[in-house]
């Protein structure tokens, strides 16, 4: 009887080894699947849920590549300075919005805006020769961006965005809106929108014509007007998104390849940064579910919130208060000019 008992003891023993075993390579196999499966998802919901309370993140884009000379710069020195300014500032992929209508023999000679790729950049279609969707039809405004991504396409750092001149998305002409936005759909082209604006192209042409006009400029003033204003436009935006989305979208900051942006763009990283903001890829920002809203207010024009605004006839600031010219001038005048 002992032999026995002892005998289904050692069995027992052996089927229970023999089940821990079996338990625990399920268990490792299960911890591996979910190691594989789980941690991934759940870490990228847990940052996007905690980017989307907490964290500003701003991308920053320069429209009309490339602009002829500014108040300081010539256009063919710009390109070297302003990749170099946004090294030092630590932007890493800036989106340019390209002109190709524009571009010199000269520039085209050069490389620059395949220079821009070369460090990082990406570069997309703000049509061939840059006039705005309400001053020509639909079909014209899609040939010119046809002309445009045919000289794109083949580019390094190429990519299938679309940047409306003026930001004009055809104003009150719905039917023209919605032509355009079929042509880029079947094109396979996206809008490039932006979210935040500060009229740096205005500052630019004050620059440029205080200069001409012989007028002494506090280059220090100038510079700080140049940094506020782009920092306020961003927290601007940054309120004006949660009050439209309850959330904290990626921004895409809008500025243009000026004389200003190659003087300033890292003093304007590091303002950012000090303020909270997160600078991020150009690629990011349309990942963000913000780009699937094809807003459908009275006036398309603008930037995609101020849009937003408007279709939900927002009460309170719809518009960044310092993009209107008799602000700006007074700015101007007062802060910069010294006489
Ligand atoms: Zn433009």
């Amino acid at each position: 009887m002992r032999h026995i008992a002892a005998k289904i003891s050692r069995m027992a023993w052996t089927d229970i080894i023999a089940f821990d075993i079996a338990t625990l390579l399920a268990l490792a196999l299960f911890v591996l699947f979910i190691w594989q499966q789980g941690p991934k998802a759940s870490a990228a919901e847990k940052h996007e849920s905690a980017a989307a309370i907490n964290v500003k993140r701003i991308a920053i884009s320069f429209d009309d590549a490339p602009r002829g000379p500014g108040a300081f710069l010539d256009g063919d020195k710009r390109p070297a300075m302003l990749i170099a300014a946004l090294k030092k500032g630590g932007v890493t992929q800036a989106a340019f919005f390209v002109n190709p209508g524009r571009v010199s023999a000269a520039a085209a000679e050069q490389g620059q805006l395949v220079n821009y790729a070369a460090h990082g950049h990406v570069l997309a279609n703000h049509t061939a020769t840059h006039k705005p969707l309400s001053q020509v039809s639909a079909q014209a405004f899609l040939a010119d961006i046809d002309a445009a991504e045919k000289w794109l396409k083949p580019l390094p750092g190429y990519r299938p965005w679309f940047r409306f001149p003026r930001l004009d998305e055809g104003r009150r002409d719905k039917v023209k809106r919605d032509a355009v936005r079929d042509g880029l759909k079947k094109r396979g082209l996206r809008n490039g929108y932006v979210t935040a604006d500060g009229w740096d192209w205005y500052l630019e042409a004050q620059t440029i014509r205080a200069k001409k006009a012989g007028r002494k400029i506090d280059m220090a003033a100038l510079r700080k007007l140049y940094i506020e204003t782009h920092l306020e436009s961003a927290n601007f935006s940054d309120r004006l998104a949660r009050r439209l989305l309850g959330r904290r979208p990626v921004q895409m900051l809008l500025l243009h390849e000026t004389d200003l942006a190659a003087l300033y763009i890292d003093d304007l990283a590091a303002a950012l940064r000090r303020d909270g903001w997160e600078i991020v890829t150009a690629d990011s920002v349309y990942n963000d579910p913000m780009a699937q809203i094809s807003p459908d207010p009275d006036f398309a024009d603008g930037t995609l919130l101020e849009m937003l605004a408007w279709e939900k006839q927002l009460s309170g600031g719809r518009w960044f208060p310092r993009n209107n010219i008799e602000t700006a001038n007074k700015l101007f005048a007062s802060r910069v000019l010294l006489d």
